[in-house]
């Protein structure tokens, strides 16, 4: 079968497409031939080796994938259904998605939602899939359309466009940070209403400023999350799932304790499978699949390597899936 390779022999990483024996596939009670997978921020760093993503080599990368099962041992699975898989550590410590076979824990997987085809779901993936555990999270917060905008870093990235799609459909009054200055076309057919510079947000700024956002979902990290805790207004809440900026946090206390503003940290990597489904079933009911067509770039799996240099870069926009089969 073909496959990404990342391997570190002598210490040079490198990332090549090889081909590679069923029988060197790790262990799991499920395999799956994969139809699909994509291109996250995480992804990227693995094959460019430029954060410790990886945990063991050789490593086939690939943190989402969705396929057909193709053997199963555990008895919620059987042989053709269609299964999606984000995190858990595949890509990063157990073999993952940008390979023809995958073999996984079933605990790993969950079905293909109806309404979500599995080209679809990949162009969701696990940006998409973070989006929505983000705006699950301001919603059990209390925030609701009539509370004022919701402000969303990064735009253009994958978590930031399926966020501002997500919310705009459920109402929300939506102001975009991009970085990209050709972007606002893009942004306003996702639904976004205003758009910032992120030059706005990225420079040191007050422990508190003018409130203006009732909510926030910050894939940055760095200044730009702490002038959006700055910037929110008395009790509202920033649901923190990035570091595109930075990992620091360079803030101060006075918006948690003179403005009751919460931060709430997402993670879609170990999220239980409960809260997995729920956030599916969500993408497959609140989510324009049309406006995927409008964030999506199909590529095959000899260009994912260039593709991952070039999201570093920050040359992306929106997402990209990969067609395996
Ligand atoms: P993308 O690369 O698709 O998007 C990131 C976006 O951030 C870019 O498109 C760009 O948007 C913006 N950006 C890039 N560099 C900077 C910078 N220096 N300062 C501020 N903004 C910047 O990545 P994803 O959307 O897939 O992921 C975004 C972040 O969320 C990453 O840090 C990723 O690791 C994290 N993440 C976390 C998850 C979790 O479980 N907690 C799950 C998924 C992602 P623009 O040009 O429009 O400003």
């Amino acid at each position: 079968m073909r496959a990404i390779i990342v391997d570190k022999p002598e210490n040079q990483y490198q990332a090549s497409v090889q081909l590679v024996e069923e029988s060197q596939l790790p262990d799991g009670d499920v395999s799956v031939d994969v139809e699909w997978s994509t291109i996250n921020y995480k992804d990227a760093l693995a094959i460019s080796g430029k954060a410790p993503v990886v945990r063991s080599f050789p490593m086939v990368p690939g943190i989402d994938f969705v396929g057909k099962v193709r053997e199963s041992g555990d008895s919620r699975y059987k042989a053709g259904d269609y299964v999606v898989l984000n995190g858990w550590g595949v890509g990063e410590g157990h073999w993952g998605g940008y390979a023809q076979i995958a073999r996984v824990k079933g605990d790993w997987l969950i079905p293909l939602p109806d309404g979500i085809t599995p080209r679809y779901a990949m162009a969701i993936g696990t940006a998409g899939y973070t989006a929505m555990l983000c705006v699950m999270a301001l919603e059990k917060h209390g925030i609701q359309p009539d509370d004022g905008e919701i402000l969303i870093t990064g735009a253009t990235g994958g978590v930031g466009s399926v966020a501002i799609a997500l919310l705009s459909k459920l109402g929300y009054s939506v102001t975009a940070v991009s970085g990209k200055s050709d972007a606002a076309e893009y942004l306003h057919q996702l639904g976004a209403k205003q758009i910032l510079p992120r030059d706005e947000f990225s420079a040191p700024g007050k422990p508190l400023a003018k409130e203006r956002w009732a909510g926030v979902i910050d894939v940055a990290g760095g200044n730009t999350l702490a002038n959006a805790c700055a910037q929110t207004k008395y009790g509202g809440a920033v649901a923190a799932c990035g570091l595109a900026e930075s990992m620091q946090l360079p803030a101060t206390v006075a918006p948690f304790i003179l403005r009751g503003v919460h931060l709430i940290g997402v993670d879609s990597v170990m999220c239980p499978r409960e809260k997995r489904l729920a956030a599916w079933q969500r993408l497959a009911t609140d989510l324009d699949m049309q406006l995927l067509d409008k964030m999506l770039t199909e590529i095959p799996l000899d260009e994912v390597i260039p593709n991952a240099n070039a999201l570093l870069a920050g040359k992306l926009k929106g997402r990209v899936v990969v067609k395996i089969a």
